[in-house]
């Protein structure tokens, strides 16, 4: 059985990833009192921590290199990736606050690698026409310095899952949590931060990790608040090896390297006509990571997601001809939309802000690498600190809400286990994985949103052990309704959204 227990907090943050961690320490740095609560273990769980790329990419203009021409560049560049549906005047405050944030980073003990003569390496980032990322050191480091981040902001830390926002008289009052020691636990907040991260994870092949299932989306959307963006989801190129995935190198993509259908055919050759493009293709492919529109690079991927659509595996040979032959993938890695949210990180529920991959603005269609962990510091603190704001200006608590609908429905024939909703979740995300990809049409994108109302009318909790399933299971299911119906809805390609039934792409010489 579950225990029920009752919490208050001045501001509550939902996810410990970069941005749930900077906004408690900026909400306890403004006087609040803070809970935090993390779906999976602290400074482990979240693409913030992953090892995937050994560290991070994060752009900043820090000392003297902030001058106006500087800062400009580094705008022009958000925008120029941004593709028009980006926000300019978050873009902006990314910009000038980039280096402030970078700087507490660093105080915290954040460490950079550097060259030879010590001084710290710089690199461009996907999209960017400076070198102006920063890389660091390691992923141990990082989670070393956010745990240092988190101790100081003395925030109370519980591990469990939210499981609904609370909103009452107009605003977020604090959400439901399951635990992972079995209580229920109500925390009635003054503000609340949702900080849960993106939504790699619902799809079947992604290079974040399973806590990464676009839950804080489904929160929000309950919550009343508005999503925009959704659609725009960076796709990398990625192979499978032994069980564990890693990004294919782009570099050796005009050789010593190939990628290969299962009949031995080189993929580049077959789709696409012509020496020229083929050539032109393959470097504009080798200078980002994620697939786009924008350029003709996208002819590869689109050879690629043809191929594996037509039932054939691909495979990536290096230059090793004794070595064996490892299977390619499209990869989700991170969301460019979520949650809309205004300069002080507020969403359009009062009482509800965002900040990192769960919130959209800063970003566009695409965008330049590395500006994604930037944003989780400029606007984790900006959420942090105005949520801290708010609760000290409303000190009385609001009324207790009633229990949450969800978590009271339960079959009373406790026998059947929860395969049947793992079952049903299964059945959309595997449809969801196939038509939310880089290749999206009208009849896909129709037979996706079907099967998630199936599924959704197939999940139940059949038992106390199974509230957290059925929670996982319709937050999911939710996050891809949101996401199909924004993919549905923009007719055209852009950025990362390919509209294949729909051309805006350039003229394709796929054949
Ligand atoms: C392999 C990889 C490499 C990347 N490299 C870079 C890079 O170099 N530069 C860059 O700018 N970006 C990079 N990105 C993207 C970037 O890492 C993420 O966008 C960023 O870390 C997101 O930070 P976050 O704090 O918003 O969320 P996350 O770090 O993903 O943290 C989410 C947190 O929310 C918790 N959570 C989720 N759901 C719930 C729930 N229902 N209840 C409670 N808690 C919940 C999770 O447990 C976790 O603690 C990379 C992504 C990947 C996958």
């Amino acid at each position: 059985m579950f225990a029920f227990e009752d919490r208050k907090a001045d501001v509550l943050v939902i996810g410990a990833g970069a941005a749930g961690v900077r906004a408690a320490l900026a909400a306890s740095h403004t006087g609040a009192e803070v809970t935090l609560v993390s779906k999976g273990p602290i400074t482990k769980s979240g693409s913030s921590f992953s090892s995937l790329s050994g560290g991070w990419g994060i752009q900043a203009l820090v000392g003297t290199e902030r001058t106006e021409q500087n800062l400009e560049d580094f705008y022009n560049d958000i925008i120029e990736a941004g593709l028009g549906v980006c926000d300019p005047g978050l873009a902006r405050i990314l910009v000038e606050e980039s280096g402030p944030r970078l700087q507490d980073l660093l105080a915290y003990g954040l460490l950079l690698r550097k060259d030879d003569k010590g001084k710290p390496l710089r690199v461009k980032g996907c999209f960017s026409h400076s070198e102006r990322a920063f890389l660091t050191e390691n992923v141990s480091n990082i989670r070393e310095t956010f745990q240092t981040m988190l101790n100081a902001s003395g925030a109370k830390v519980l591990v469990g899952a939210a499981a609904e926002l609370i909103v009452l008289q107009g605003g977020c009052r604090g959400a439901w949590l399951v635990t992972s020691d079995r209580r229920i636990v109500r925390v009635m907040a003054q503000a609340t931060v949702l900080a849960t991260g993106g939504g790699a994870g619902l799809f079947e092949d992604h290079l974040a990790s399973e806590h990464e299932t676009g839950e804080g989306y489904a929160l929000a959307h309950h919550a009343g608040a508005e999503l925009k963006n959704l659609e725009f989801i960076q796709f990398m190129l990625g192979i499978k090896e032994n069980g564990r995935r890693r990004f294919l190198p782009l570099s050796e993509l005009d050789g010593p390297g190939a990628l290969l259908d299962s009949d031995g055919r080189d993929i580049i050759m077959k789709h696409i006509q012509g020496e020229e493009n083929r050539k032109r293709a393959v470097e504009e492919r080798m200078a980002h990571h994620p697939f786009s529109t924008r350029d003709s690079s996208y002819l590869i991927d689109l050879g690629l997601a043809k191929t594996r659509s037509a039932g054939k595996r691909a495979f990536w040979r290096n230059g090793n001809p004794a070595a064996k032959r490892a299977e390619v993938a499209h990869m989700a890695h991170a969301f460019n939309g979520g949650a809309a949210f205004n300069d002080n990180g507020e969403t359009t529920v009062p009482g509800l802000f965002a900040a990192g991959e769960v919130a959209a603005g800063p970003h566009g269609a695409d965008r330049i690498g590395g500006c994604m962990m930037t944003a989780t510091q400029v606007f984790g603190e900006r959420a942090g600190r105005s949520a801290a704001t708010r609760a000290m200006k409303k000190r009385t608590m609001p009324v207790a809400s009633p229990p949450s609908e969800i978590l009271l429905k339960k079959d009373p024939e406790e026998k059947r286990s929860c395969s049947r909703n793992l079952e049903a979740l299964a059945m959309a995300r595997d449809v969801f994985s196939r038509e939310l990809m880089v290749l999206r049409n009208r009849r896909g994108l129709e037979e996706c949103l079907s099967t998630i109302e199936h599924s959704r009318q197939a999940l139940v909790a059949e038992s106390d052990q199974s509230i957290l399933s059925l929670l996982t299971g319709e937050h999911m299911l939710t996050a891809m309704q949101l996401i199909a119906a924004a993919a549905f809805k923009r007719g055209e390609s852009l950025g990362p959204h390919c509209r294949a039934d729909r051309g805006s792409t350039p003229d394709s010489p796929i054949v």
